[in-house]
């Protein structure tokens, strides 16, 4: 790199922004021969070691990516430990075109930096990476997780992430409607992929009346058949008269301009991030009288899943077993929400902090 490019780098932006959300550590990766260009986050270990995904994404500019990494291992951080897991948060990105440059010694290489932390941070799946991926990767380190079952790993999380998200739902439910029972209720799923699917399935078996939307219109149609459901519009499905609205596509659904058009009362999807402005949407949905389940805790089923594939060990049945926690902590956020007068987020928050102090604490003391 020239000397006039390295002066325009913000250097005192790339600190100030690590120490804003409390990071231990951040890498910078870089491989000239494979064009690899990545982050990895670090930004807790006091429960443990750093588990998180790798995301490969062509972001705009590295400022981007930074701001992604350092956001999604803090959310690592916190559902690790509203979840109970003996887990700290960490996050990996790779800058780049998913579909054209991941060779398998761009992996391996990729690899090979997340070797070199001895297991301070451990990788797994994430958008754009593939269990093959995943497979060259762990060729060069053995700290990675969500490994298919023919690999000895735990296989597709989607399914426990689903039932999370059905617990969450419920204890929602149960918060704002007196009763836990999505009979009859009318629900609103956004994104019906891996996760959503699964959701959709349980609600039915329930006897929820549920509405589904998707930018693959054919896969609505397909599963609007199988499931006897409803579907309908992408856009349309903030204005639809519900109780429940499950986000299960993308993050930052809750915003400005959608707040205002829901009518539903329980919020609880699989999406991370749902909250554009955690803070203000936050206290939007308390104003409208909405309760929202919070994402990372709901949604923690795929992580309870990979954690218990890196103990060893791997027993499907009691992952399933682990994530029923998700409904009581749900639950005992939302009253704990209501007596602070905060929001939902906020109360995980607080819980997932409380928690690592406390630990933390312990772990010094003689
Ligand atoms: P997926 O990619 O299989 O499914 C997402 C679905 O949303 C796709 O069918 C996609 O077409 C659809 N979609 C995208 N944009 C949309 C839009 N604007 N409107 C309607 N539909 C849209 O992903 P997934 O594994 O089912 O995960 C769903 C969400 O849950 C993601 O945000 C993911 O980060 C989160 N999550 C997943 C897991 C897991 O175990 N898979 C765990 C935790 C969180």
């Amino acid at each position: 790199m020239e000397i006039k490019e390295l002066e325009r780098v913000e250097y005192a932006g790339v600190f100030g922004k690590v120490s804003q959300l409390g990071h231990e550590q951040v890498v910078f990766c870089y491989d000239e021969a494979t064009g690899l260009k990545a982050i990895i986050a670090i930004h807790n270990t006091v429960l443990g070691p750093a588990l998180g995904g790798t995301r490969m994404w062509n972001y705009a500019n590295e400022h981007e990516a930074l701001t992604d990494v350092l956001r999604l291992s803090r959310g690592m951080t916190y559902k690790a430990s509203i979840s109970g897991l003996n887990l700290g948060g960490g996050k990996a990105v790779i800058i780049g075109d998913a579909k054209t440059m991941k060779t398998e010694a761009f992996l391996r290489r990729f690899g090979k930096f997340v070797n070199s932390l001895n297991g301070k941070y451990i990788t797994a799946e994430d958008v754009n990476m593939k269990t093959a991926d995943m497979e060259y990767i762990s060729m060069e380190t053995k700290h990675v997780t969500g490994l298919s079952e023919a690999r000895g790993g735990g296989g597709d999380p989607s399914p426990v992430t689903a039932y999370g998200v059905y617990l969450g739902m419920k204890a929602t439910t149960k918060k704002v409607f007196g009763s836990d029972n999505l009979e009859g209720k009318k629900i609103a799923v956004q994104g019906v992929g891996q996760v959503g699917m699964y959701l959709v399935e349980h609600l039915v078996k329930e006897n929820a009346k549920v509405f589904i939307t998707d930018i693959h219109e054919e896969k609505v149609k397909a599963l609007a058949q199988k499931f006897g459901v409803t579907g309908v519009g992408q856009d349309e499905i903030y204005d639809l008269d519900v109780d429940i609205y499950a986000p299960c596509a993308l993050g930052a659904t809750l915003n400005d301009a959608t707040i205002p058009r829901l009518k539903c009362r329980v919020i609880a999807g699989a999406a991370n991030n749902q909250l554009k402005d955690e803070v203000k949407n936050g206290y939007q949905l308390i104003d409208r009288g909405i309760a929202y389940a919070p994402d990372f805790l709901i949604n923690a089923g795929g992580l309870i899943n990979v954690y218990n594939e890196f103990l060893g060990n791997y027993n499907r049945k009691n992952v399933f077993e682990q994530a029923e926690k998700i409904y009581d902590t749900c639950l005992n956020i939302l009253h704990l929400a209501e007596r602070e007068k905060i929001t939902s987020q906020e109360a995980a928050i607080k819980l997932s902090e409380k928690r690592i102090e406390e630990v933390g604490r312990i772990r010094i003391s003689r």
